[in-house]
């Protein structure tokens, strides 16, 4: 038998080289899965209580980049979402923070709001026009004279529509009203199948049920107690262990928004996203689809619990069985080796500071409130310098005027020089930087000060950069449980990139990449082109030919 399936596979590889090369081929429907807040050990730590159909078909039977890498800060969603589709970096793409200041109107931007949309479905106004390079949508759409379908799926409005981005077909996200919802961007009115969705309430059904772990808990790979100081409760005021009445939690404050921070929430972009393939017929046709799907509880329960939690291993244990679900159905609808899939994630995350602290780990806080009160009062000391901080956090600082007109050179640099003697007081701070127009001081160690210029741009970013040592975060009112991300050292830069399906040779690199290169080496698959602004470079390894 086993020489009879050779001889297939010999006469079918035959048949193929005879049609041409293989990206005349290209696949029927490419997927593009984000986990969001998802670190590679969660791969190693989790292995052993993973079914076969999920990360370890993927492993086992797909391409694994063991050591991929984000080469810019800040490592957050909104920016992580945009570089996985543009292959590209902040500095390029614009998306340079969730929410960043606006020094005219001296308030936050959120990175997909838009004010001339409507929202479809809710009232929230968003789109991709912050975006400023093309997504593989946009070259796929470009590739299929606009005929592909590109779709876009995720919990978080920033999630979707900077997977599809501006001339993609669709993005849905979820509305905390238990419904997927779009923007005028896209359409007017929603497709009679995300009708159909959300007619079923689901979000409503899944949190009647209680939420207890899938395994005996001896099973998990816990070094804590589920109950433990580390951990925050999923609505404020309530515990932090097990087991979790949903049906009560929901009735409060939190309402079916409670469902983001749990497993059912991926359940239920798994199920989003299946109805958009038999509601679409993604992947039924030869000309080539795109599927985003970003799965957005993994960051919701991350930061509230860290990475040792049992919460956070019975969520990965529930997604494992989330993404067999997603292949069994792939595989049905599309058929086995016609579809090319990709997982990673958007940035990684520390384990709790204190929790590291405790261990006599080197880590710790920087109270924020307290370092910009230190940087004002010494600013108020010099007659050279800018009057204030407008706005400072996750590395970036904004300077006021000095006495009414906006800041000479000489006064920008006494501004950066007094924020230097605050900050290097203070070992939570590993550098500062200025602004790379501005830039006065050298960078520092090259890793970082790239990460800090990948990450900026002159028009949307601070005057003055700063970076903390590894191991600290800044510190949200004291409160030392629950944990953040955003730095440009390994435990928010490291992500797991896993290829799988048609085009895709099987195997292990584990030389250095970027989550830049996924984007460049799909396009040789698929034979369309580079998205404009992409920075990555084709992970040759994983190019079957
Ligand atoms: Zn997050």
């Amino acid at each position: 038998m086993k020489y009879t399936s050779s001889l297939v596979t010999l006469l079918c590889a035959t048949s193929i080289h005879a049609q041409g090369p293989k990206w005349a081929t290209p696949p029927k429907l490419v997927v593009g899965i984000v986990v969001d807040q998802m670190r590679p050990d969660y791969i190693y730590r989790y292995w052993d209580n993973f079914g076969d159909g999920g990360f370890k078909r993927l492993v086992n039977q797909g391409a694994f980049l063991r050591d991929a890498h984000y080469t810019y800060v800040p490592t957050i969603t909104g920016p992580g979402h945009a570089s996985i589709f543009t292959g590209s970096i902040p500095a390029f793409h614009g998306i340079v923070e969730n929410y960043r200041y606006d020094r005219t109107s001296r308030s936050t931007i959120y990175c997909v709001l838009d004010t001339t949309v409507h929202g479809v479905g809710s009232d929230m106004r968003r789109s991709p026009s912050q975006l400023l390079a093309t997504t593989l949508a946009d070259e796929i759409e470009r590739r299929t004279d606009r005929k592909g379908k590109t779709i876009g799926i995720a919990l978080k409005d920033r999630s979707s529509i900077l997977s599809i981005g501006r001339t993609g077909d669709a993005a849905y996200w979820f509305n905390s009203n238990g419904s997927f919802v779009t923007s005028s961007w896209y359409m007017d009115s929603l497709p009679a199948w995300v009708k159909q969705f959300n007619a079923q309430q689901l979000a409503d059904s899944y949190l009647k049920h209680p939420w207890e772990p899938l395994l005996p808990i001896e099973r998990y790979h816990q070094v804590l107690p589920d109950e433990n100081p580390y951990e925050q409760p999923l609505v404020p005021g309530g515990k932090a262990f097990f087991p979790y009445n949903l049906a009560v939690l929901s009735g409060g404050p939190a309402g079916l928004g409670l469902i983001v921070s749990t497993p059912w929430g991926n359940t239920l972009s798994t199920d989003m996203a299946l109805a958009a393939m038999a509601g679409e017929g993604l992947g039924t046709d030869a000309i080539t689809d795109l599927l985003t799907i970003s799965y957005g509880s993994t960051d919701e329960l991350g930061h509230k619990v860290g990475p040792r939690a049992v919460e956070l291993e019975d969520m990965y244990i529930r997604l494992d069985q989330e993404l067999a679900r997603l292949l069994v159905e792939l595989d049905k609808g599309v058929g086995v080796g016609k579809y090319t899939l990709f997982l990673t994630a958007d940035h990684g995350v520390i384990d709790v500071p204190q929790y590291l602290k405790d261990l006599r780990g080197s880590a710790g806080y920087l109270d924020i409130a307290d370092a910009r009160e230190a940087i004002n009062t010494a600013l108020a000391k010099s007659s050279t310098a800018a009057d204030s901080v407008l706005y400072m956090r996750r590395g970036e600082i904004f300077f006021s005027e000095h006495q009414g007109s906006s800041l000479n050179v000489y006064e920008l640099a006494e501004s950066i020089r007094i924020v230097n003697d605050v900050l290097s007081q203070d070992l939570a701070v590993a550098m500062v930087m200025p602004s790379p127009l501005n830039d006065i001081f050298s960078g520092g160690p090259s890793m970082i000060s790239d990460a800090v210029r990948n990450g900026h741009m002159a028009q949307r970013s601070g005057d003055v950069q700063y970076v903390l040592r590894p191991g600290f975060i800044e510190s949200r009112s004291g409160d030392t449980s629950g944990t953040e991300h955003s730095a440009g050292w390994n435990y928010d830069t490291h992500v797991p990139v896993l290829f799988f399906g048609q085009g895709i040779a099987p195997g292990e690199v584990v030389r250095r990449t970027a989550v830049a290169d996924i984007v460049p080496t799909l396009t040789m698959i698929i034979g369309c082109a580079l998205p404009d602004a992409s920075v990555g470079e084709v992970v040759h390894e994983v190019i079957a030919r």
